[in-house]
């Protein structure tokens, strides 16, 4: 029985180009042969299904929990309040607790303790989660509620989601990708503790260069293995000089892809740029810098089927 390779494609700052990189590599993984599952992960702007022109489905409610106290079966013990670690119940002695939504973690502690069953499940939607399937690739896909904040609990089900499908049919996929959110926060985490190899995906700026430390600080801190992948990498003529630097501070580097119109217009059509069957230019700089990624990651990965 073998389960998945995960591969998390990930970025310090947004519109690196980490989509553009996990699809296309989901594709190159899919024309090999391999079985691929993609997961979106950057729940307040997923898009991941606009690269790939899939229709997304199997709409599913995540609910949230939150404490609702009924007062005729309330003693005011305070119990609850006491055991709450978040300090999300307010509670003044024989008063009834009240709790504070925006500190609740949901754990669900104060419902299982309170020795009257006073309180009850007051399950609140944060957010959906999709499946869709394109270019024979199958894709989860998590969206947090507008104006809402708990995105990680979204990140959470997928990642639950893929936990189930891993134990009810391991060899169901050969290659699972992660696309996380941007930044360096506790939904990225979770998507980078559950992967085997880790891509972070950067461009030749100074902003660029700064973000990229901070998540390889905490990819170090998970213990992940990584190389980074230098996107728009022909920007201002600054290539050589970025990948210098970064060579001297001992970021290794799985490829770098350049500014190519073919990848803006594979944008524009929904057709991902390595798409078998799609009509861009094989000879083109953008093709030629994924296949050498690809390459690259297959090695590195000692990836096969
Ligand atoms: S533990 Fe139950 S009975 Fe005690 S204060 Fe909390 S809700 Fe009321
Ligand atoms: S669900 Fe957990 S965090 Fe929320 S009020 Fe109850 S004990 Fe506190």
């Amino acid at each position: 029985m073998v389960e998945p390779k995960i591969i998390c494609v990930t970025g310090g700052k947004g519109g690196t180009g980490k989509t553009l990189v996990a699809v296309n590599l989901a594709i190159l993984f899919k024309n090999r042969g391999f079985k691929v599952l993609l997961i979106d992960g950057d729940v307040e702007n997923p898009n991941t299904y606009l690269l790939l022109n899939a229709k997304l489905k199997n709409k599913t409610e995540v609910l949230y929990f939150l404490p609702k106290i009924i007062e005729d079966k309330c003693t005011k013990c305070g119990l609850c309040a006491e055991n709450c670690e978040t300090h999300a119940l307010l509670y003044i002695k024989d008063s009834y607790p009240i709790p504070i939504s925006t500190v609740c973690s949901g754990c669900k502690l104060c419902y299982k303790i309170c020795p009257t069953n006073a309180i009850e499940p007051d399950l609140k939607v944060i957010g959906w989660t999709y499946t869709a399937s394109a270019f024979n690739i199958d894709l989860f896909l998590g969206e947090l509620k507008p104006a809402e904040a708990r995105s990680a609990v979204i990140v959470n089900k997928l990642m639950e989601n893929l936990e189930n499908v891993i134990k009810t049919e391991p060899e169901k996929y050969d290659i699972v990708i992660l696309d996380t959110a941007p930044g360096a926060h506790c939904d990225v985490e979770e998507l980078l503790s559950g992967a085997d190899l880790v891509i972070p995906v950067t461009e030749p700026t100074r902003f660029g260069k700064l973000d990229l430390l901070r998540i390889i600080e905490l990819i170090d801190l998970l213990k992940k293995e990584h190389k980074a992948i230098v996107n728009r990498s022909s920007l201002l003529g600054y290539k050589d000089k970025f990948l210098k630097e970064l060579e001297e501070i001992g970021i290794e580097i799985l490829g770098d892809i350049p500014l190519d119109e073919e990848i803006v217009s594979s944008y524009c059509q929904g057709i991902p740029l390595m798409e078998e069957k799609s009509k861009f230019d094989r000879d083109g700089a953008g093709y030629k810098s994924f296949e050498i990624i690809f390459e690259n990651l297959i090695k590195w990965g000692e990836i096969s089927k």
